[in-house]
């Protein structure tokens, strides 16, 4: 599928070339073509799957077409949550539309002046993107003129809904015509956003793309439960010493932390330098190149980095904190398993990240599963429960160590996987789509998966007390 197979105008294909686009994401492929013929579409994709365009490029392709009416109102009207959205969807509207001529796009945001925003709105206006708190006001002062609309495009409607904007938004489609196409994004497409879809689009076409790779598939996902900060350190020096770490970036929560952690890291003698947003720009660009280069082996970045970054030879991102966002979480493991390639994402939990880590693993809908490393067991289990405790068992071990800590090489116990990563020579490069690789030796890892009962044949440590009668994951 390309560009040229939607029939979009000339222009408009220029456009797109121009933005360096060789074929439509799986949302434009699946939207473009109802949206050209006229339906109303409500669809949900996963951030960044291109959405914008999806509405954007029909939407230009109708002003290619002069008015049947001799208005001056806008013809294509995009609501959206917030001033940042509305911005990004203004600045597409004006890139893809770029070649076309006498185009109109204004913008109409809170917080920005009144008289700017009624001499915007007293010219000739080919699309209005608004937010709708904002354009309720002008409504209501009679400033809008909507003989013409054509087209009205609930950008993140759940986000708006969120927000308290379900009866602005309503408003708003009803000083509209009812001959309009109208268009519906949104992460979920259940409960009240179904509910409002229902009220305002006409038979509308279902669209719901969920990508393998936006469900990130291709990248392994382990919690680690770590005691402190001192285990953190400890850990993460232990896991960068893995010859299967190419390339890993650090995720961490402040500036400050992302460089003492890097300095940190240099001095334990690792290839590693910080990347976050109080460094300069020629800094950055400087870092990001050596990462390209394969020159740099461990980023520490803050969530700056989350976005962005594509770099081939990255096989580990590591959570060294947790996002705040849990969307963040899915930005940033998706750093690693870059063009077809498969990645390990590690998150670091302490106790105080369950909550955290649960809300992650509902966004994603997937569950993180817990990994200990031989020598960095946790001193307890903060998780969970997935094998629930039977209280009042709790004696005669029952709960207690069952991480087989320090029996990996035994015969593990009936349905405990033991990753023999031992077995692995601790030179083997780990080459991957030409990046130049480095080995890193050090003693080797042995990783229990831990969902599965284990035996008792580890030996039980200090701190852990066996029949305390605490919950816990690991019961026999
Ligand atoms: P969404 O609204 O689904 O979160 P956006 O519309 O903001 O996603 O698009 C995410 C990114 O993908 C943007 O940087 C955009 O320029 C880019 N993009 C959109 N369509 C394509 C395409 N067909 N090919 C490559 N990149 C694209
Ligand atoms: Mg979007």
């Amino acid at each position: 599928m390309s560009f040229e197979n939607l029939n979009l105008h000339p222009l408009i294909v220029k456009a797109i070339a121009d933005s360096g686009y060789t074929e439509p994401t799986p949302i434009q492929a699946a939207a473009i073509p109802e949206l050209l013929a006229g339906s109303d579409v409500m669809a949900s994709a996963q951030t960044g799957s291109g959405k914008t365009a999806a509405f954007i490029l029909p939407a230009l392709q109708r002003l290619t077409e002069p008015s049947a009416l001799k208005t001056r109102g806008p013809r294509i009207l995009v609501l959206t949550p917030t001033r940042e959205l509305a911005l990004q969807v203004t600045a597409a509207a004006d890139k893809y539309g770029k070649h076309m001529q006498r185009l109109r796009t204004v913008s109409i945001l809170g917080g920005m002046p009144y008289p700017l925003q009624n001499k915007l709105l007293s010219q000739p206006i080919d699309i209005l993107v608004a937010t709708p708190g904002r354009l309720i006001d002008h409504i209501d002062r009679g400033r809008i003129d909507f003989s013409r609309l054509e087209m009205l495009v609930l950008d993140e409607a759940d986000r708006m809904l969120d927000m308290g904007f379900i009866e602005d938004v309503e408003k708003i489609a009803a000083a509209t015509p009812a001959s309009r196409q109208t268009l519906l994004f949104s992460a979920t497409l259940e409960g009240s956003i179904a509910k409002l879809a229902k009220r305002l689009l006409k038979t509308p076409k279902l669209i719901q793309i969920a990508e393998p790779r936006a469900r990130q598939e291709h990248i392994e996902q382990r919690v680690h439960h770590v005691d402190d900060l001192a285990h953190k350190k400890r850990l993460l020096n232990h896991l960068l010493r893995d010859t299967e770490v190419n390339q890993a970036i650090v995720f961490i929560a402040t500036k400050r932390d992302a460089d003492s952690l890097a300095d940190e890291l240099h001095a334990q003698g690792h290839s590693a330098s910080a990347l976050h947003g109080d460094m300069g720009q020629r800094d950055r660009i400087r870092t990001l190149t050596r990462l390209r280069t394969g020159q740099l082996r461990v980023l520490v970045a803050t969530d700056v980095a989350a976005r962005g970054i594509d770099v081939l030879g990255i096989t580990h991102v590591i959570n060294y904190d947790l996002p705040k966002i849990a969307e963040d979480y899915v930005h940033r493991i998706g750093r690693t398993g870059r063009a077809g390639a498969t990645g390990i994402a590690i998150s670091f939990a302490g106790g105080k990240d369950t909550v955290q880590l649960r809300k992650i693993e509902r966004f994603t809908g997937k569950s993180i599963t817990a990994h200990v490393v031989a020598g960095f067991e946790p001193s307890r289990t903060r998780h969970a429960p997935k094998i629930t405790y039977k209280s009042g068992s709790g004696s005669g071990g029952s709960v207690g160590n069952n991480y087989a800590n320090d029996a990996p090489r035994r015969s593990a116990p009936s349905g405990n996987r033991v990753f023999k990563d031992d077995a692995r020579p601790a030179s083997r490069p780990y080459a991957r789509d030409g990046v130049k690789t480095r080995s890193w030796s050090d003693g080797p890892e042995r990783s229990t998966r831990s969902a599965a009962p284990s035996g008792r044949s580890g030996r039980p440590q200090a701190g852990r007390s066996t029949g305390s009668g605490r919950p816990s994951r690991f019961t026999s």
